[in-house]
């Protein structure tokens, strides 16, 4: 039976990583990561899962791939990734492609088997990218995505600076304050339009996941038809977490026990004044409908 996917939709440095990591600590969810990377970084390049293995030796990822595939192999990889240079691209959404259902099968077994190995209803893939949410709905898997969205000058301080990508050592992809504008608009906006196509998209902001994490979180697992739940894991604005089988994404999947939510205001020292209001310029007015304010 497929199990029903929640899809984390957003420009990267938003917030999704924390908001899969506490949806994951409700019972019945099995967090993923970002299963969009998991055939290149995971099967072919062997990175390590939240867990803290490498992909190929973690049991919870060599039973999805048995169970879905009969095991991972550097072919299936290839293949999905080939698909997805011709299916999964911003530019096509709206235009689906004549290998969207073979695109979309291999997701649909991956998830269907991550949910039977993780006695799961409910699976979250954080794969972020407006495209792949469009070819998963076109597939016919009908995701609830989760529109992720937080102030831009805070995403473009992050993009800007430089961070280390624990799988590897290497620094993790930076851009500058126009680029990550652009796609910070881009994303949200092809976010709005599956919405309009008839997708359930339910938006949250992440200064309000931090501020308020059970408020919030509750809000949201009523949404997704979640039972209630007394989120034990939370006290106050510390989060008790545990450890995840995430296939790839943001540092912040490594690690278990408790962490301090708080708001990364750093951007309003950090992000030099020319910048702040280059990225406000270019994100208005979308920054305003989504709460942002209109000083720059
Ligand atoms: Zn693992």
């Amino acid at each position: 039976m497929t199990p029903r996917v929640i899809f984390l939709g957003g420009l990267g440095r938003s917030g999704t990583t924390l908001l899969e990591r506490l949806l994951g600590e409700l019972p019945g969810v099995a967090p993923l990561g970002e299963v969009v990377h998991l055939w290149e970084r995971g099967v072919l390049a062997g990175e390590p899962c939240g867990c803290g293995r490498a992909f190929p030796a973690c049991p919870f990822w060599r039973q999805v791939g048995e169970k879905a595939f009969g095991g991972w192999t550097p072919g299936l990889a290839g293949r999905v990734m080939a698909l997805r240079r011709r299916v999964d691209r911003t530019r096509r959404l709206g235009r689906a492609h004549a290998d969207l259902p073979e695109y979309v099968r291999a997701y649909r077994l991956l998830y269907e088997a991550a949910a039977g190995v993780a006695g799961a209803g409910l699976v979250v893939d954080s794969s972020k990218h407006a495209s792949l949410a469009y070819c998963l709905l076109e597939g016919g898997l009908d995701p609830h995505i989760v529109q992720v969205v937080r102030e831009p000058r805070a995403v473009a301080h992050s993009w800007g600076r430089t961070v280390e990508r624990p799988e590897n050592g290497r620094p993790m992809t930076r851009w500058g304050p126009v680029r990550t504008a652009v796609h910070w608009t881009a994303q949200n906006l092809a976010l709005e339009l599956l919405a309009r196509r008839g997708a359930r998209v339910t938006r949250i902001r992440y200064e309000d996941l931090v501020a308020a994490p059970g408020d919030t979180l509750g809000a949201l697992a009523g949404e997704l038809g979640l039972p209630p739940s007394r989120l034990p894991f939370l006290h106050g604005t510390t989060a008790h977490l545990t450890t995840a089988h995430t296939a790839s994404g943001n540092p912040m999947r490594f690690g278990a026990g408790p962490i301090e939510l708080s708001r990364d205001d750093t951007w309003r020292h950090g992000l030099p004044r020319r910048r702040q209001s280059l990225v406000a310029a270019l994100t208005w007015p979308l920054r305003a409908r989504y709460g942002y304010g209109s000083a720059t």
